[in-house]
């Protein structure tokens, strides 16, 4: 069968110890695909289902993209990742890539983590022409999903939306999406570990990460990367005047955090 690909497909080189925070999120994926797909014999013996998907959601930036990439790191599978609304531009432009081609590389480069980003992208009403494209890709999508023409044995399938109420109910049936997560913005503990991913590789100085994480309420991850990358832009124009590197500091972060608020709240 000819194909006309161009999705990424990726081998991820981080894992879960890569995401701070989620520990129940972790497991349940840990437990709903990983776990069937390192040990098939044992969940068999069982007479449990290997299959279904799940479904991440909440607000933006809080790390389900990362998760879905460790999650194929975890396990040395391949990724690869698609923005739904990107797959509904290519129905409308009719273009040759759509959504059996995609599911088929991932089925060609098992094990593989299928990433839907934007699920929500095909129930959410926009123009009419989007939502009869819409409607022939749900179509297309569950049959895809539910493996029935070709095997999606070593397929891990996730999902990401930041608003699940628009999503077609047949998406949630057994053997879908059949599992919801929420990834909730990073508490205090979670904000401590990202902080302390995140500074791991750069140089700092009497960093209080506990004290930053407390005066970090409601940032997402993506808060808390962008908040150090303000204190970097602080850092970097002294240390190239010097000639030599100078870490950042406690001060550097306070201030940084006062330059950049917090974005989870707006969900
Ligand atoms: P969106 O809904 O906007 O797609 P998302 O939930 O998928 O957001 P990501 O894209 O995974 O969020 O997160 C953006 C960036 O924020 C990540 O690439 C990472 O640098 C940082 N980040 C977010 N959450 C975490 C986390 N739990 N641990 C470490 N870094 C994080």
């Amino acid at each position: 069968e000819q194909m006309f690909i161009d999705t990424d497909l990726e081998k991820p080189k981080i894992a879960f110890k890569d995401v701070g925070g989620m520990d129940a999120v972790k497991e349940e994926i840990a437990l709903k695909v990983i776990h069937p797909m390192t040990n098939p014999d044992i969940y068999k013996a069982f007479g449990k289902k290997i299959g279904g998907g799940i479904l991440l959601y909440g607000p933006p930036g809080c790390g389900k993209t990362l998760l879905a990439r460790a999650t194929a790191g975890e396990i040395n599978a391949n990724f690869i990742s698609v923005g739904l609304n990107d797959v509904l531009d290519m129905w409308i432009g009719s273009s040759e890539k759509n959504l059996h081609n995609i599911f088929q590389e991932a089925r060609l480069n098992a094990p593989c983590v299928l990433f839907f980003d934007e699920v929500d992208a095909l129930g959410a009403s926009r123009s009419d022409m989007r939502q009869a494209a819409g409607r022939f890709i749900i179509n297309q999508f569950l049959d895809e999903m539910d493996g029935v023409k070709y095997s999606n044995e070593g397929v891990l399938i996730l999902g990401a939306t930041n608003c699940p109420w628009y999503l077609d109910a047949a998406f949630r049936r057994p053997g879908r999406f059949d599992r919801i997560i929420f990834v909730q913005p990073p508490d205090q503990k979670a904000r401590e570990e990202i902080l302390k991913i995140q500074l791991a590789e750069k140089p700092v100085e009497n960093v209080d990460i506990q004290s930053i994480a407390k005066q970090t309420q409601d940032y997402s991850g993506a808060d808390l990367k962008a908040t150090i990358d303000i204190a970097v832009e602080l850092k970097l124009p002294e240390s190239l005047k010097q000639g030599r590197v100078i870490p950042i500091t406690n001060s550097d972060l306070k201030n940084a955090i006062s330059k950049h608020k917090a974005t989870t709240k707006e969900w």
